[in-house]
């Protein structure tokens, strides 16, 4: 087992990696807790709720089915939710557990930051990306119809119970798509992770538990020591968006509905790449790697209809944009990266023109 803590303002929580974990959830409640909501969905149930049912209370437990994918992670949803958990039982003391993938898990988190002005969630991440990143570091929220995650709120978790063995079920684009956010804490952080990503690649593939732990361990312990330094993404955390800043831009354009969030961050990723490179920030023989690797890990879906005029576009309109200045973060070498603003737009429309290609 490996454990690593996140140290935030609301609390100090641990981010525990195990085969098994699920069965000790209880371990982890909080002193106190009242009834427990597990929010799911109920594909993921079916498969896993096995591992997750021995720690659940016999008789005050609730298991909500909610239908998942981005285009439930609604607000409409997480109304249905909290009424579902008030006609149940649901009080002060009760405590949601959220249970599937990043939209669960941040579906669970919003619900559980406003039902009845706040309990507590554990957060039980069921992809690799959710592992990796979505369920640490207390982000949660939803979609509006005009654009992604823009209603929601900082809740921590009690605790993140991360067990590898429910990516068996995963499918293997899903699987990809989490690697690729892996990828991208070896690059900004942790040259050892980029090494194992990079050497490994089959035992990887085939969910070697002897490789595959141990790359899930250093990803969680690098989020978790970002988060620990600025949970408010204040300054440090903004690293954890390498990719995302042109990735974003590219979910957007496609309607969300052509990339996977971590194959949209994989070209995004690309893209900068190529950008430093082109500044002179990033060493060539560095940049060839960081291609390779994410080549590696592909393919990425076709581009094609897809502009560097549009994506340019919507990143003036990102909500991480600041005051109309769109920053970039790049990396210097790898385990580096660099927030830098002010770049020539000229230059990222090439970077993003050579990435299309
Ligand atoms: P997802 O939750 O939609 O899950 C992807 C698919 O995998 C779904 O169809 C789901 O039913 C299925 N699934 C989940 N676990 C499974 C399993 N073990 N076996 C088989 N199928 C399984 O998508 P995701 O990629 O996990 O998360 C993406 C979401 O996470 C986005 O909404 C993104 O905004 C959010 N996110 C949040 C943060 C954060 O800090 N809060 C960070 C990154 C991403």
């Amino acid at each position: 087992m490996r454990s690593f803590a996140v140290a935030t303002s609301q609390r100090t929580y641990e981010a525990v990696i195990a085969r098994g974990v699920l069965a000790r959830a209880a371990d982890y409640f909080p002193a106190g807790c009242g009834r427990v909501f597990v929010v799911t969905e109920r594909r993921i149930w079916d498969l896993h709720g096995a591992k997750l049912a021995p720690a659940l209370p016999g008789g005050s437990h609730r298991v909500l089915f909610f239908p998942g994918g981005e285009a439930h992670k609604r607000l409409a949803s997480v109304e249905a939710l909290a009424s579902e958990m008030a006609l149940n039982g649901g009080d002060r003391s009760s405590l949601v557990v959220g249970f599937g993938g990043g939209v669960v898990n941040d579906v669970a988190g919003f619900l559980a930051s406003i039902f009845m002005r706040g309990v507590q969630v554990l957060q039980a991440p069921t992809t690799l990306l959710a592992q990796v990143d979505a369920a640490i570091g207390g982000k949660t929220g939803v979609d509006l119809a005009c654009g992604k995650n823009l209603v929601g709120s900082f809740h921590q978790p009690v605790a993140v119970l991360i067990d590898p063995g429910v990516l068996e079920t995963l499918p293997e684009r899903e699987y990809r798509a989490g690697l690729f956010e892996v990828l991208k804490t070896g690059i900004i952080r942790s040259p050892e992770l980029f090494a194992m990503l990079s050497d490994r690649r089959a035992r990887i593939m085939a969910q070697d538990a002897g490789v595959l732990d141990g790359v899930i361990a250093e990803s969680v312990r690098i989020k978790a020591e970002v988060v620990s330094a600025d949970e408010r993404e204040s300054g440090l955390r903004a690293i954890l968006n390498f990719g995302h800043t042109i990735g974003h831009a590219l979910e957007a354009e496609t309607g969300y509905t052509r990339f996977l969030h971590g194959e949209a961050v994989a070209f995004g990723m690309e893209a900068a790449t190529r950008l430093a490179e082109r500044i002179g920030r990033l060493p060539a023989v560095d940049a060839g790697r960081i291609l390779a690797a994410i080549e590696a890990y592909g393919p990425i879906p076709p581009l094609d209809g897809v502009s560097a005029d549009a994506l340019i576009a919507r990143m003036i309109m990102d909500k991480k944009t600041l005051h109309g200045r769109v920053r970039f973060v790049l990396p210097e070498a790898i385990g580096r990266v660099a927030v830098v603003p002010g770049i020539d737009e000229k230059l990222v429309r090439q970077a993003i023109q050579d990435s299309l290609r």
